[in-house]
């Protein structure tokens, strides 16, 4: 097509993500130190993942137990037999020289990820999922009196970098996703099923920092060249010039990142101009995206066999490695089971422990109660607080004392919601000490009666207005009984025995 035809055409995107998963093990990929991130740095190394002379890397089961599990979940081939390879470059956050990776017999090969977004369920193809080792962690920093978090710095301003090689050797998988997304909020809905999967099977904790990075491609195309069916040929993809955004750390980011991406695309498209094929720099604060360098291209890194790992044979392996239910069968099932609407579903769903609790809850008293509490009372608050369901995970016995609270009738719901369960969360108060403190128990029916009583005995005058037919007396006579109760009493049920001792 001439220039001038590309300026005036219709564009549509395409985006493919590389996604950095680090998986939960107790130990790292290729040796047996720990992955425990809050270590002093440099603690947890030896001479494998620091790459002495002579070392020799051992995979560990449990990375490649996580792999196929994820494998299972993306609906993917897992081969009979899998091999390592290096990626040779030099970086000093890398003491081998090289990542040991996976090239052309990766553990996970065409799968696909099912997600829903704008309430259209969407599929996205993932070509290929392998295992790797993370590098370690660089921190550039300017000197100074601070504490080091506030002087840490991009590279050009920094006075020295800090290495830390506890990273290097965590188990890592990267997902490489097709290029069939075509917008940005299709990104983000992936990135979020993605994690609840991984979250589902146990192999990834989403608090961690920097668990989950993504390098996100980015191109425009010529609409005329998507197919009627949406799909879009291997060499009109080939052909379109792409930039890689690298290292997002989160889904926002991700979004933002390719937002910006597009819009710049076409901007230089429009004015005439060629898009440069290069890796880009998210700047987060900025909201915008920076060249870095020219795309390195698969020569550049000599891949070759990594000689000191044989062959790894998961055939036989594979078939005892079992998965649990995952998010979209489990709020099936909760909708047909529970009689759920999809939104709450889909919600109590969203993470296996949430799910988890609202079963357990959900058996001891009933489903609707359960939802109400888990869903909205609990989530709702909780995301108030900017705070995550991990963070009260220990607290569930409490949580569930709350919903028996209020299942016994023993405080109202408003008092639940209103009193005790934040002041659970903001003091970290158990829920019978606020009850208790807060004097919020029901007051019992004899106790009402006596207050009815009472007030009637202590107010003849109001009780003689009352048989003269003065609407207000009743009222007054109310509010004196709301008095003695400490307003715990039901309003209309006061009104019922008042009339009763009154008129009876
Ligand atoms: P490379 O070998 O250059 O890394 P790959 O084929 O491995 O390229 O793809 C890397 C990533 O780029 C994948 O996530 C893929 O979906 C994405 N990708 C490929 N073609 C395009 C394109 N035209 N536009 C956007 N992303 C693309
Ligand atoms: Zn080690
Ligand atoms: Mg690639």
């Amino acid at each position: 097509m001439s220039q001038r035809a590309q300026q005036d055409a219709d564009l549509e995107t395409v985006i493919g993500l590389e996604v950095h998963v680090q998986l939960e093990t107790e130990t790292k990929i290729f040796c047996g130190c720990s992955t425990e991130s809050a270590a002093e740095p440099n603690t947890n190394t030896c001479p494998v993942c620091l790459g002495l002379p002579g070392a020799l890397p051992v995979v560990n089961e449990a990375a490649v137990e996580a792999a196929v599990k994820v494998g299972k979940a993306i609906d993917a081939d897992i081969p009979a037999e899998t091999t390592f390879h290096r990626k040779n470059y030099y970086y000093p956050d890398l003491p081998k020289n090289f990542q040991i990776t996976q090239y052309d017999a990766p553990i996970c090969q065409d799968g696909q990820l099912e997600f829903a977004h704008e309430g259209q369920r969407r599929s996205v193809g993932i070509r290929r999922a392998h295992l790797e080792e993370d590098p370690g962690s660089i921190k550039h920093v300017r000197e100074g009196t601070g504490p080091l978090e506030s002087r840490t710095c991009s590279i050009d301003r920094a006075d020295y970098t800090l290495i830390d090689y506890n990273r290097a050797g965590t188990p890592l998988m990267e997902v490489v996703t097709r290029p069939d997304f075509r917008d940005p909020g299709e990104v983000r809905a992936f990135l979020e099923k993605l994690e609840e999967v991984l979250e589902y099977l146990g192999v990834f904790d989403p608090a961690r920092d920097g668990s989950l990075r993504i390098d996100a491609n980015l191109s425009l195309v010529d609409a005329a060249d998507v197919n009627e069916d949406g799909s879009i040929d291997e060499d009109v993809l080939a052909d379109a010039n792409r930039t890689e955004v690298k290292n997002i750390s989160s889904h926002r980011g991700a979004e933002d990142a390719l937002a910006y991406e597009a819009s710049r695309q076409k901007k230089l498209i429009q004015s005439g101009r060629e898009v440069e094929q290069e890796t880009r720099h998210f700047n987060e604060t900025h909201g915008n995206t920076v060249g870095m360098r020219s795309k390195e291209e698969e020569k550049d890194y000599r891949y070759f066999r990594e000689a000191d790992l044989p062959p790894l044979q998961v055939s036989d392996w594979k078939q005892e490695i079992a998965i649990p239910e995952l998010p979209d069968a489990r709020r099936e099932r909760f909708v047909e089971e529970y009689g759920l609407s999809e939104e709450a579903a889909s919600k109590l769903t969203s993470t296996k422990q949430v799910a988890d609790f609202f079963e357990d809850v959900a058996e001891r008293f009933d489903a609707d109660l359960a939802a109400t509490w888990v869903a909205d009372e609990l989530l709702g608050e909780l995301n108030y607080r900017d705070m995550r369901i991990t963070d009260v995970s220990d607290r569930f016995d409490e949580v569930t004392r709350l919903v028996e609270l209020v299942a016994e009738d023993e405080i109202t719901a408003k008092n639940a919601r209103e009193t005790v369960l934040r002041d659970m969360l903001d003091e970290g108060d158990a829920p019978d000490d606020v009850v208790e403190r807060e004097d919020l128990g029901k007051t019992s029916g004899d106790e009402v009666q006596q207050a009815v009583v009472a007030a009637i005995d202590e107010n003849p005058d109001a009780v003689e207005d009352f048989h003269d037919g003065e609407g207000g007396a009743i009222n007054f006579l109310v509010g004196q009984v709301m008095q003695k109760t400490g307003g715990s009493a039901d309003p209309g049920e006061v009104n019922g025995l008042l009339r009763e001792e009154l008129e009876g």
